[in-house]
């Protein structure tokens, strides 16, 4: 019997066992395949560096800012304030880092098992089952936290949500590339569309690069991934950068989240859902890692809170879902949804308009590209421009 059985080995899963296991519980922690490199832009802004500050000691580019693109090719450099905007990683690279990190601190990670249902007693989820090369295994936890992403069958097993329908989720398509381009190292540049969604390239360090493309919402069904990801790559303004798209590495597509968190799914007695499984990805940029890990963290906290007095009931365990890190961020992610609404009207022309002024006026700039990258909510004077 462990304390705590994590299915999924991604960030979310990795923190959150490293975090058990250093508190000094034991920790089974369940890995489909640790070989698999998740679809991502492997972008990670500031606060991930400030989260996992172990990071810093690799030799990871530094990227100043981004540069975002409207629609008509407008651009939009973000300036952070006194900091670099943060780095990119290969997403193999990153996962293995916070796994082996995990696994130092103790934790039993468990390769090649693939988490497929609870272990019920007495109408309680008393651990999982997962296949693994070998057969069928079964790990047994006093708590038991769902990881294993988007497409978690425990997420949907468990009660606590239904499965995403089309327009909750994003469409994504990417590819490492390498070969001779134009990209200033510094940068990583996103570029807005006349679909709601938007394309990125991003230096990964020497030759290479990490190139992709999201859908969102009801362009899910408008569009096809593959034509736009295609037609990104064909674009003018894109071959000035990437002329030579010839050495794909490696390319996949994969869904996301983008409805922001299911703050009444989070919890049920003696489970917790983290991460993507839980909806922590930012309506607006995508991005995820950053809330990935701090999901874990504070689930693990709040384990160890229910670890100690032996109690895994619900009316402790909320006390992850009630924690004031996890309640700012389903307040930010509401107001970026309902900006992100805004900002998509009329098939990007309402963004490029945006561009020019920002464009114009710097402190409307700062304030947009906040809007994109930071948790601070717009005032409403801010919000008042937009008329
Ligand atoms: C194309 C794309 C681009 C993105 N770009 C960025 C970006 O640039 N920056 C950013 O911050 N975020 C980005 N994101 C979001 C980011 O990838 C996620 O938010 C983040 O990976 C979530 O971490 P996680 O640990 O919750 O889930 P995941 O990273 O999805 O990890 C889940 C783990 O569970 C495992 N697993 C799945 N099913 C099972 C099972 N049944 N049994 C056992 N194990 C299982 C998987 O193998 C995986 O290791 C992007 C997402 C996509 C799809």
């Amino acid at each position: 019997m462990y304390d705590v059985v994590i299915s999924g080995a991604g960030p979310s899963g990795s923190q959150c066992g490293e975090v058990l296991a250093k508190a000094g519980y034991s920790v089974a922690l369940i890995e489909r395949d640790c070989g698999w490199r998740k679809p991502c832009g492997g972008g990670l802004n500031h606060r991930v560096l400030e989260m996992y500050p172990k990071l810093r000691k690799l030799s990871i580019p530094v990227i100043k800012c981004p540069i975002l693109h409207s629609a008509d090719y407008h651009e939009l450099e973000y300036i952070a304030k006194e900091k670099a905007w943060g780095s990119v990683m290969d997403r193999l690279e990153l996962d293995n880092f916070i796994r082996d990190s995990a696994v130092d601190a103790g934790v039993n990670l468990l390769d090649k098992h693939f988490s497929y249902d609870f272990i019920m007693k007495s109408q309680e989820k008393v651990g999982i089952k997962a296949k693994a090369p070998s057969g069928t295994k079964e790990y047994r936890g006093k708590i038991v936290i769902v990881a294993d992403g988007m497409s978690s069958k425990l997420a949907i097993r468990s009660d606590l949500r239904a499965k995403w329908k089309l327009e909750e989720i994003a469409n994504a398509k990417c590819a490492i590339m390498e070969g001779e381009h134009n990209l200033d190292e510094e940068f990583v540049y996103i570029y807005f569309r006349s679909y709601k969604g938007y394309a990125w390239i991003f230096p990964l360090g020497g030759k290479r690069f990490n190139i992709g493309v999201y859908t969102f919402a009801e362009d899910n069904r408008n569009h096809n991934i593959n034509d736009l990801y295609q037609e990104f790559l064909r674009n003018p303004n894109v071959r000035k950068l990437v002329p030579n798209q010839g050495n794909v590495i490696w390319s996949g597509s994969y869904p996301f989240p983008t409805e922001g968190i299911l703050e009444k799914g989070l919890c049920d007695d003696r489970i917790m859902l983290i991460g993507d499984t839980g909806g922590f990805v930012s309506p607006i940029s995508g991005e995820g890692i950053q809330h990935a890990l701090m999901s874990g963290k504070v689930a693990a906290e709040t384990a160890i809170e229910a670890l100690e007095i032996e109690d895994y009931s619900k009316s402790i365990l909320k006390k992850y879902k009630n924690h004031p890190q996890i309640k700012n961020t389903v307040r930010s992610f509401k107001m970026k949804s309902s900006m992100r609404e805004f900002f998509y009207k009329d098939h990007g022309e309402r963004l490029n308009k945006i561009f020019e002024q920002a464009q114009r006026d710097s402190e409307f700039r700062i304030r947009l590209l906040d809007i994109f990258f930071s948790k601070s909510i717009p005032s409403k004077e801010f919000l008042s421009k937009f008329q």
